[in-house]
């Protein structure tokens, strides 16, 4: 492979396919605008069918979850990839065990994401995700570990956070009174205290942008995107 081309990305989508079809046109889109002309990001799909993830995931069968991403993970790396994206922030419960089967490098979502919170000199941050993400330490801890104060809505917040992720924006839908849910729980995020809002489900930046916020929002799918392409074209 000739040293100057850019770097295969692999990506470990389908959780669920309405956000990896976002990295595809994200990834895409960087490369345009960072190598002009016709450029395109080199890339590879493994698309997993996330009702199995979810089934899974309900379950608590975590080392299951961990051995199917892990295997579809080796097979990105047989297919070319260079540098391995897990495209959903919840399954980065199991980011060790991919990890481990492969041989290229995992970019980490929150390690992307808490880089460009801290860039913006913020120390407190309000987290959305689903109850996965926003409950356990797998996430918290590793935002922890770049010097962040997570917080995250009280229980009745988080259902609804989660219900709509799972319910509307899994399956592509919008709602406008979703939007107004998540505006109010940013809101009460924000009067607690949080100085950004991380959108830390691949999924919520289709319903939310930095119009529906008083404080800065963090965009995981874009930032992770960034970081893949930022990496892909590094000599
Ligand atoms: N894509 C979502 C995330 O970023 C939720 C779907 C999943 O559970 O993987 O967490």
């Amino acid at each position: 492979m000739a040293a100057n081309r850019p770097k295969v990305i692999g990506l470990l989508g389908g959780m669920s396919w309405e956000s990896s079809a976002e990295y595809y046109r994200l990834l895409n889109e960087l490369v345009r605008d960072r190598l002009g002309g016709l450029h395109s990001a080199r890339c590879v799909l493994a698309s997993l069918d996330f009702a199995e993830v979810e089934r899974l995931q309900v379950a608590g069968r975590w080392d299951e979850a961990g051995v199917l991403l892990a295997e579809a993970a080796a097979g990105l790396e047989k297919a070319g990839a260079e540098l391995l994206l897990i495209c959903t922030n919840t399954m980065h419960k199991v980011a060790d065990t991919v990890q481990a089967n492969v041989g290229i490098p995992l970019l980490h979502l929150a390690d992307a994401t808490a880089d460009a919170v801290t860039g913006h000199g913020l120390a407190s941050v309000g987290l959305l995700g689903t109850a996965f993400t926003m409950e356990q330490d797998f996430y918290r801890d590793r935002l922890a570990g770049h010097g962040l104060r997570v917080l995250v809505p009280p229980e009745e917040d988080r259902l609804t956070v989660h219900r709509i992720i799972y319910d509307e924006l899994c399956l592509g839908v919008v709602r406008e009174e979703s939007r107004q849910s998540y505006r109010d729980v940013i809101g009460r995020l924000v009067r607690a205290g949080a100085e950004g809002i991380i959108l830390g489900c691949t999924e919520i930046e289709l319903l939310i942008s930095a119009e529906d916020s008083p404080v800065p929002v963090f965009p995981t799918t874009r930032l992770h995107a960034e970081a893949a392409v930022t990496r892909s074209l590094a000599p």
